[in-house]
């Protein structure tokens, strides 16, 4: 008896997207969302296309850094099947689970909520063709993570941390999780942010606030990349609260997330 095999194709998750980068970092507060938005501008700067997803329910702060608070994105109907368009601002495309929200109100979102967020930011929204399609996820390890595993192909993960030892041992449990069987995602390297401060114009003067190295050395200690380190320089601040990205203005905090962009492109 002849035996007929039907090969069923799955429908390919975004197909027009060449490569899917998270966003991760142990702990909260480290400057995840302000390296995410700055790479994903620096990124669109160089050329390529590029779409951002705030899947950070923590505190979704994306819709502020771009400058976009309480916008909507609109919806059109493609056959019938509602579509999302993102919201484009400084060349990226944008959208936040801060979209669904209103400003102000805290909601509680949970896990499969959270979860179910961002599988509609992936499949039901239009994002065309990208170079790069960045996830900034929730601190930690959480239903999200696994979530975006299932659900889309990550070429891979960066680690954003300070150079403080209780930031680094949450940046370790982070790393860990990205290399376990059921996440299996390969880790692209570690970002060191705020790795020392230093007045913008005395940038030869270096203080280490938080510790030195200690992101280098976790990336040595995992035999990952270290991809760079961003000091702490009041503009980043300023410009994330404006919604400006640092990113943006000339000087030598946009030198160091070109390059940063350049090494996570890499
Ligand atoms: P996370 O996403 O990890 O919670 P954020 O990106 O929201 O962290 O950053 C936390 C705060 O630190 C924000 O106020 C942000 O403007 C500030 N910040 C982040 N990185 C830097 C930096 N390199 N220099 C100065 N301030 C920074």
């Amino acid at each position: 008896t002849s035996q007929v095999t039907t090969v069923r194709e799955a429908t390919p998750i975004l197909p027009d997207v060449k490569n899917i980068i998270a966003i991760a970092s142990g702990k909260g507060g480290v400057g995840k969302s302000t390296t995410a938005s700055n790479l994903a501008v620096a990124l669109a700067e160089s050329g390529a296309k590029v779409g951002l997803i705030d899947a950070d329910i923590s505190g979704p702060s994306i819709p502020t850094m771009f400058n976009v608070e309480g916008e909507q994105p609109s919806v059109k109907k493609v056959g019938d099947k509602n579509v999302i368009l993102p919201i484009e601002q400084y060349g990226v495309k944008l959208i936040s689970i801060g979209f669904l929200t209103p400003a102000d109100s805290a909601v509680v979102w949970r896990g499969p909520m959270a979860s179910s967020a961002l599988r509609q930011f992936i499949s039901d929204v239009e994002w065309g063709e990208l170079d790069y399609l960045l996830i900034d996820l929730p601190p930690g390890t959480s239903d999200i993570h696994l979530t975006m595993v299932q659900t889309v192909p990550v070429t891979g993960a960066v680690i954003v941390t300070t150079p403080q030892k209780v930031a680094l041992a949450d940046a370790t449990k982070g790393l860990t999780m990205f290399k376990q069987p059921q996440i299996n995602v390969p880790v692209l390297g570690v970002i060191e942010n705020m790795a020392y401060f230093t007045p913008e114009e005395l940038p030869d003067n270096k203080y280490y606030l938080f510790g030195k190295e200690g992101g280098k050395k976790l990336a040595e200690k995992y035999q990952v990349e270290f991809l760079g380190e961003i000091p702490i320089v009041q503009s980043i601040r300023e410009s994330g609260d404006t919604g400006y990205p640092a990113v943006l203005k000339n000087g030598i905090t946009q030198k160091a997330y070109k390059e940063l962009a350049e090494s996570v492109a890499r």
